[in-house]
């Protein structure tokens, strides 16, 4: 390792662009071939740089996946000949009630049509995203992974100027190493910022803009995931399979998936709302549990676990979609919330609020604007699709969470058939609490007896994070940041059994006894970058802030 200095002021390279895209999600590549397209149609120029905090493009991107075309249908029109990754067309669409023993189907019939799987596409969005960054290369677009964005560069009225990338070569007590590279100055006529849910930045401008004062909290859910690849006889390419109910209690929502898609690869994993209520709920443990029911079970009986990695995913819908744009700059995707939550779907949303955020910074670079507030966005996705989408579906997490999952659900899939029929129907429910809101006191709660992993169909944390290729910089500050470093012992532990212990879903965060004192515990290097703890804690102590870029999982098909 190299030696540190002390922090010296070096100078600052800075870009100009006419766009800047913070993320190289399904969002932000999406925007960026719009922007070059729209040029191209036109005989016109227009730099594009896209900024991506993974080592690669997709090693950071976690879902599902099963992908509605409608976007790439959009932006790509003949994507299925281009040589996309995106082969596997949904065969079959399973949705269960599930209880330890056994469990029911619900008849594809019972379905609202919205949440039928027809005609999309089983895959690794990790992979899309790569094939769409070389599209765009192949447009022109810069995009540039191992860049993790840490500042937004604002102008003297306010307005965003561009961003900052984090300082690499900087030691965990702020020295700079032999390696030291100050992080560059990227400018542009408009920002967007495509960062997934919970992004850092879109927080922190969600909150110093008031984005969010009509909209109220956003909810999220933490989703797990492994990729497994099973016997060729096993495999039926297509099969999508959904579950809800064990092991889990009524009161806690949340589900598996389990699709089958490429060479003999199975997608399962396992979503927990984070408005749980019980601080004892483990969500890595519930999707361990849920793989030894027999309807997940039997497709994984014989099969090699080989990869593992965890995501936050945005919940709260139509009704907590906050205000999109401010002056020099836009939210897009899932750092602004178009996930359908019933589909678990978010990736098309996400593809097409990029492409009319560009289509409406086009625009205005056209007209020769630069840097005030595009309003033709948000105008566009309330006329859009995607907001006829979302409307229809946005009673069903609430009424999971007044109602439970038995009730919820009947009543969500009422409300889902009502809005299909009459979608002119007004009524919207709110979200309750936020979800670092919504704990009851341990003292109150029951704990939960998991069991020990079989090393066979169920693991433990420790090997599943080896399996997400997850790497940090050696000697560098920590990025879980504690505005009170006191909480989690005084205040956490004793009211509600430090729950970090559990949600993370990485093992960072431990209370360890030493001498008779007890200590709260950071194991930074193990950080997926799935945010919940950002979400989740019940004191709002801790903020996830970028590391240094290239760190965090290397996520292959995920
Ligand atoms: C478990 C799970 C299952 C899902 N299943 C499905 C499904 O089956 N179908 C579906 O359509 N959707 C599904 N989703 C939702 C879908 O993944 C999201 O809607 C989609 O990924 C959102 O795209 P995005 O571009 O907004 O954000 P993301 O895909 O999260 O991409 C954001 C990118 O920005 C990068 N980034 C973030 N912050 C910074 C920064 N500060 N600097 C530089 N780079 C940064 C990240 O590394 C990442 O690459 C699922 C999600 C999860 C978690
Ligand atoms: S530390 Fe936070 S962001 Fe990192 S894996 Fe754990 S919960 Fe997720």
């Amino acid at each position: 390792m190299s030696a540190a200095t002390e922090p010296e002021t070096a100078e600052r390279e800075t870009m100009a662009f006419d766009v800047v895209i913070v993320g190289a999600g399904p969002a932000g590549l999406a925007a960026s071939i719009r922007l070059k397209q729209l040029a191209a149609e036109q005989d016109k120029e227009i730099s594009v740089v896209v900024l991506e905090k993974g080592s690669e493009v997709g090693a950071h991107i976690l879902s599902g996946a099963v992908i509605d075309p409608v976007a790439l249908d959009r932006l790509l029109p003949d994507w299925r000949n281009m040589g996309s990754p995106l082969q596997t067309q949904v065969s079959e669409d399973r949705f269960y009630y599930l209880w330890q023993t056994g469990g029911i189907r619900v008849p594809n019939i019972f379905m609202p049509p919205l949440m039928s799987n027809h005609g999309c596409y089983a895959g690794s969005l990790g992979t899309l995203t790569k094939w769409l960054a070389e599209q765009a290369e192949a447009l022109g677009v810069e995009v540039y992974p191992g860049f993790a964005v840490t500042e937004v560069i604002f102008g003297a009225n306010g307005e965003v100027e561009g961003v900052i990338t984090g300082d690499m070569g900087v030691a965990r007590d702020g020295s700079h190493k032999d390696s030291y590279t100050p992080g560059i100055a990227l400018t542009g006529k408009y920002t967007l910022f495509a960062e997934g849910a919970r992004g850092s930045l879109s927080k922190m401008l969600i909150r110093k803009l008031g984005l969010d004062e009509e909209s109220g909290p956003q909810k999220f859910g933490i989703g797990l995931k492994e990729l497994w690849e099973i016997p060729a006889e096993k495999h039926k390419p297509g099969l999508v399979q959904h579950t809800m109910g064990w092991p889990l209690d009524d009161k806690t929502g949340g589900g598996s998936f389990l699709y089958h898609f490429g060479e003999n690869l199975v997608s399962v994993g396992f979503v927990v709302h984070l408005d749980y209520a019980n601080p004892y709920t483990n969500p890595f443990k519930e999707f361990q549990r849920a793989k030894t029911h027999p309807s997940i079970r039997t497709h994984l009986d014989g099969g090699k676990r080989i990869a593992y990695g965890a995501r936050a995913l945005t919940e709260g819908g139509f009704q907590a979609i906050p205000r999109l744009v401010f002056p020099g700059g836009a939210l897009i995707g899932c750092a602004a919330g178009f996930m359908n939550v019933p589909r678990i779907k978010g990736s098309h949303n996400a593809m097409l609020s990029g492409m009319m955020a560009a289509e409406a910074a086009f625009a205005a670079i056209e007209q020769g604007r630069s840097r005030d507030t595009l309003e033709a966005y948000p105008q566009a996705v309330t006329a859009s699709s995607m907001t006829a989408e979302l409307k229809k579906v946005r009673n069903v997490k609430p009424l999971w969470s007044r109602f439970g999952t038995r009730l919820g659900v009947m009543l969500g899939g009422i409300d889902m058939w009502l809005n299909t029929i009459f979608p002119f129907l007004g009524h919207t429910l709110k979200h309750l609490k936020p979800d670092y809101a919504t704990l009851n006191k341990a003292a109150d709660a029951k704990p939960i007896d998991y069991g020990k992993p079989d090393g066979v169909i169920t693991f433990d944390i420790l090997s599943s994070v080896f399996l997400s290729g997850t790497n940090h910089a050696e000697n560098e500050p920590v990025h879980l940041k504690l505005a009170d470093p006191v909480i989690p012992i005084e205040e956490n532990l004793p009211e509600y059994a430090e729950p970090a212990q559990r949600y993370c879903p990485a093992m960072v965060y431990e209370v360890i006894e030493e001498g008779g004192t007890l200590r709260f515990q950071i194991n930074a290097q193990n950080c997926v970058h799935c945010k919940t703890c950002d979400v989740k804690d019940p004191a709002q102590n801790i903020t996830w802030a970028p590391p240094e870029g290239g760190d965090g999982p290397n996520y292959v098909n995920m």
